[in-house]
């Protein structure tokens, strides 16, 4: 099967291009040195996002990955610190072990719940005594949405029990907010209040809402004080970055309404996909869908992503020990596109 038009491309919510309007914004966009704290345009997206999360101060990041590694680090007290965390987290999966490469920071991983939760009473077991043989812990890390279990959205009741849990224990509770915003559009909820119980959340603007480059880590004053000198340390202190600031701002008021849509396609996505044989362990509430061959097909997941690929649909796999596939919708996934995909899968399928 080839494919004469372009690939629909559903690999990652990474990989949109700027609209016209978005580059055009980042054209026009005042610029100064940021690390003067001179950018107009890196204030202003700064100030909208501490002020839409109800927090006192925000930073941006040119990565999610660095926002999330510099929060975290800010709340700790130093080497020997430890966090507690997701095991199937992207900070505990996919940032290098950066907490403890370059953090000195032990990272003591909890299985979630088939939920995508962190159990409290776990959490509260976790939470080491005052004992020299041990690391000290200082915070918990949680993600919403929290991506390989399924994009699930993690409601504020849950946010809120843990964040009990952390204020009793003297802990900071911190969020892997990559994709918060589908977190809030999925469950009808503001960010302020979603996230009125936490220390920090770090949010992606290169994802589901479309911006080239950055992320937002947002929190106290205290606490931005310290993020702000460990980006400096990583590297992260960047000159005119208004210029790519400019497209966060345009994402944050075009971008975030619309991901009810991809929302809707990935539901759409799952109901064809179930038909044509595809096993769906959770309907999905966001933009990401994830997948199996049926037990005992022919068909490995290597195949079937060989198969779409040369048909023009481009997907990944390797989640849950290599036996999920993901389809991640976007800005560019349209119902046709979602059409098209629906009958390659569904004729890939026949060789189950
Ligand atoms: C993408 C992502 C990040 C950060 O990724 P960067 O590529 O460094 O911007 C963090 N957490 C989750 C859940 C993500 O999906």
């Amino acid at each position: 099967m080839a494919s004469a038009s372009a690939p629909i491309d559903f690999r990652s919510d990474t990989v949109t291009q700027p609209c016209d309007d978005m580059k055009k914004a980042m054209i026009s966009a005042p610029l100064g040195d940021d690390v003067m704290g001179e950018d107009p345009t890196v204030l202003k997206l700064e100030s909208m996002l501490a002020s839409q999360f109800g927090k006192e101060a925000a930073l941006f990041f040119p990565t999610g990955t660095q926002s999330n590694l510099c929060g975290v680090m800010a709340h700790c007290h130093g080497r020997g610190s430890e966090v507690l965390l997701g095991a199937n987290s992207h900070l505990c999966l996919y940032e290098h072990g950066n907490l403890s490469t370059l953090g000195g920071i032990h990272s003591r991983q909890i299985p979630e719940r088939s939920d995508a939760t962190l159990d409290p009473v776990t959490v509260e077991k976790m939470i080491r005594v005052d004992d020299p043989h041990f690391p000290r812990t200082d915070v918990v890390c949680i993600e919403n949405t929290h991506n390989v279990l399924g994009g699930v959205p993690l409601p504020k009741s849950y946010i809120d029990s843990l964040s009990k849990v952390c204020v009793s224990n003297n802990l900071k509770l911190h969020i892997d907010g990559a994709r918060i915003m589908n977190a809030c559009v999925a469950m009808d909820v503001s960010a302020e209040d979603l996230c009125e119980n936490v220390d920090s959340v770090s949010i992606c603007l290169s994802k589901g809402l479309g911006s080239p480059v950055g992320s937002v880590l947002v929190g106290s004053e205290d606490l931005i004080y310290l993020a702000r000198r460990q980006r400096k340390a990583c590297g992260g202190g960047m000159r005119q970055a208004g210029v790519i600031a400019g497209a966060g701002i345009f994402a944050i008021e075009n971008n975030v309404e619309r991901l009810a849509d991809d929302h809707a396609r990935a539901k759409a996505m799952a109901s064809v996909m179930k038909s044509a044989g595809f096993v769906i362990d959770k309907e999905p509430q966001t933009n990401l869908l994830f997948f199996g061959v049926p037990d005992g097909s022919k068909l490995m997941q290597e195949d079937v992503i060989a198969r779409a690929d040369d048909a023009g649909i481009l997907f990944g796999g390797g989640y849950s020990g290599g036996t999920r596939c993901r389809i991640a919708i976007h800005k560019h996934i349209t119902d046709a596109c979602v059409k098209k995909a629906g009958e390659v899968l569904t004729d890939v399928a026949t060789g189950f």
